[in-house]
C-alpha cells in the first residue's frame, strides 16, 4: 500500500480483489509461498511517454501517453486504450489489474494490459485526432506487437481512433498484422466486436436470470452511458423484450417512460457516434422524454441496473435507492462503476451483483477471437462469433458459480470472478518460475 499510496483507484481495485482472494490463498499455501499476490499486483512493465502534436491553429500541444504491461503469464498483454482527461497512472493501473482477471476468465490465452492518454478527443477536429493518434503510436509502436501486446479501444477510442492508430503502426513497422483489435470489418476486424461488450453483458444477466427461472421479458432496465457499451447493451435488452428507460452522458441522463426502442436507439447512436452530440439532444427528437442535467439515473425505479459509463459512478446512496426501488440485479458494463460502499450494500441486500471483470468480458473475448481470425487470415460469420460469445459468457458465469456460491446458496459473483480469474494466472506464474 505504501508503494502505491498516491494511486487511489489502483488501491481500490487491488483491495477489492484481495478481500476475496486472500482467504482463498490462506487455504492454498502454494500461492502464499510463491508470493503470487505480491507479484500479481506489481506491473511487469510501465511505459510513460511524451505525446507532442500540433493543433489546427499551428500550436504545439503536449499530452502524456501510457502503456501498462501488467501480466503476461497466460498470453500476450491485452487491453484497451483510453483517451480521456481523467486518465492517470492510477486509473490505468487499476484497469490493467482488472484486465488480468477478466482475460483469464474468458478462457482465451490473453495476458493483461491497459494504456491511453490524458488527451480529450471532445471538441477536436478529425485532423487533430489523427495527428494525436499518429504521435501516440509513433512511440507506442516500439512496445507492442501481435505476439507481444495487442491494444484495443476503450473510453474515447472507437473505430476512428483505432483506424488512425493502425495506419501509423503499419507505416512504421511496414507490416499488416493483428496488432490492434476493434479494427473495421473491411481490414481485419471481427464480426460482433462493436456489439460484444454490451451483448455479452446482457447474455451474462440472462445467465443469472436463468438460475432464478426468470427472463428479461418486460423487465425495466436503467442504463448509464451512451457510448459503445451502453448502446449495444440497450440494443440487446430491447431485442430480448426488456424496457430500457434511461441513457446518459457525462452531462446528465434522459428518461423515456415509454422505453427507448430500436428506432430511438438508432437516433442515439447517430447522435453520439457521428454527430458527436450530447444526450440531451434526444429531447429535440422525442420531446415527451425528460432530461436531468448533472444527475445519474440511479433514482429511477427498475428491475435491472447496468452502469455502463465509467468508474465510481454508482455510490452507496445510489445503491440504497436502487435497492429500495426493488432493483434485484446490477451488472457492470463499465469497469469498477460501483464504489465499495455500493457493492457492500448490494451484497447485504442479496442483490445479484455482477462485477465488470465477469460481466463485461465479452468485449475482450471477441477481441481474442479477432486475434485468432487475424492469425488464420480468415473471417468467421456473425452467427459463429455471436455463438462463441454466448458460450464464453455462459462459461464465465459457471466459473463464478463454482467459486462464488455461499453456504446459503446465494452466488457472490464478485468472489467467484476474483478467485476464478486468479487461479489460472497464479498457476501459470508458478509453473514459469520467479520471473
Ligand atoms: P465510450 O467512450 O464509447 O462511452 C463512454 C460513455 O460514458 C459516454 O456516454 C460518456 O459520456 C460516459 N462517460 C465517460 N466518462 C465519464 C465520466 N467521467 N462521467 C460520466 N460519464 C462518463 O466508452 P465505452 O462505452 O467503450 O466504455 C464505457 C465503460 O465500459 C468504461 O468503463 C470501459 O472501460 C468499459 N469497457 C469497455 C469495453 C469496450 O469494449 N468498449 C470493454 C469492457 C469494458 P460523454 O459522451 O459525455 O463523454
Amino acid at each position: 500500500k505504501a508503494r502505491n499510496a498516491s494511486e487511489p483507484e489502483f488501491l481500490q481495485a487491488v483491495t477489492e480483489v484481495a478481500e476475496s482472494v486472500l482467504p482463498y490463498i490462506e487455504k492454498h499455501p502454494i500461492y502464499k509461498n510463491n508470493k503470487i499476490f505480491e507479484r500479481i499486483a506489481e506491473p511487469e512493465r510501465v511505459i510513460m511517454f511524451r505525446v507532442p502534436w500540433i493543433d489546427d491553429k499551428g500550436e504545439i500541444q503536449v499530452n502524456r501517453g501510457y502503456r501498462i504491461q501488467m501480466n503476461s503469464a497466460i498470453g500476450p498483454y491485452k487491453g484497451g486504450l483510453r483517451f480521456h482527461p481523467s486518465v492517470t497512472l492510477s486509473v490505468l493501473k487499476f484497469l490493467a489489474f482488472e484486465q488480468v482477471f477478466k482475460n483469464s476468465l474468458t478462457g482465451l490465452p490473453m495476458g493483461g494490459g491497459k494504456g491511453g492518454s490524458d488527451f480529450d478527443p471532445k471538441g477536436k477536429s478529425d485532423n487533430e485526432v489523427m495527428r494525436f493518434c499518429q504521435s501516440f503510436m509513433t512511440e507506442l509502436s516500439r512496445h507492442i506487437g501481435a505476439n507481444l501486446d495487442v491494444p484495443a479501444g476503450d473510453i474515447g477510442v472507437g473505430k476512428r481512433e483505432i483506424g488512425y492508430l493502425f495506419g501509423q503502426y503499419k507505416r512504421l513497422q511496414n507490416e499488416f498484422t493483428g496488432v490492434l483489435t476493434g479494427k473495421s470489418i473491411e481490414w481485419g476486424g471481427s464480426q460482433i466486436r462493436p456489439e460484444a461488450t454490451g451483448y455479452g453483458l446482457v447474455y451474462f444477466v440472462e445467465e443469472i436470470f436463468k438460475t432464478q427461472g426468470k427472463s428479461l421479458l418486460g423487465k425495466n432496465v436503467v442504463i448509464s452511458g451512451s457510448g459503445n457499451v451502453a448502446q449495444f447493451a440497450a440494443e440487446k435488452c430491447i431485442q430480448q423484450g426488456a424496457r430500457v428507460l434511461t441513457m446518459s452522458d457525462s452531462a446528465g441522463y434522459i428518461y423515456d417512460a415509454e422505453g427507448i426502442d430500436l428506432a430511438k436507439l438508432e437516433f442515439i447512436k447517430n447522435l453520439k457516434d457521428n454527430l458527436r452530440g450530447r444526450i440531451k439532444e434526444y429531447l429535440n427528437e422525442y420531446p415527451h422524454a425528460q432530461y436531468f442535467e448533472g444527475e445519474k439515473p440511479w433514482g429511477v425505479k427498475c428491475d435491472i441496473a447496468l452502469p455502463n459509463a465509467t468508474q465510481n459512478e454508482l455510490g452507496g446512496e445510489d445503491a440504497e435507492k436502487l435497492i429500495a426501488n426493488g432493483c434485484f440485479c446490477v451488472a457492470e458494463g463499465a469497469n469498477m462503476p460501483c464504489t465499495p460502499e455500493a457493492v457492500q450494500a448490494f451484497n447485504k441486500a442479496k442483490v445479484f451483483y455482477a462485477p465488470g471483470k465477469a460481466a463485461n468480458a465479452g468485449g475482450v473475448a471477441v477481441s481474442g477471437l479477432e486475434m485468432a481470425q487475424n492469425s488464420l487470415r480468415y473471417n468467421w460469420s456473425r452467427e459463429k462469433v455471436d455463438a462463441k460469445l454466448k458460450e464464453i459468457m455462459h462459461d464465465i458465469h459457471a466459473i463464478c458459480v463454482k467459486y462464488g456460491t455461499e453456504e446459503d446458496g446465494h452466488v457472490n459473483y464478485e468472489k467467484g470472478a476474483n478467485i476464478g480469474g486468479f487461479v489460472k494466472v497464479a498457476d501459470a506464474m508458478i509453473a514459469q518460475g520467479v520471473v
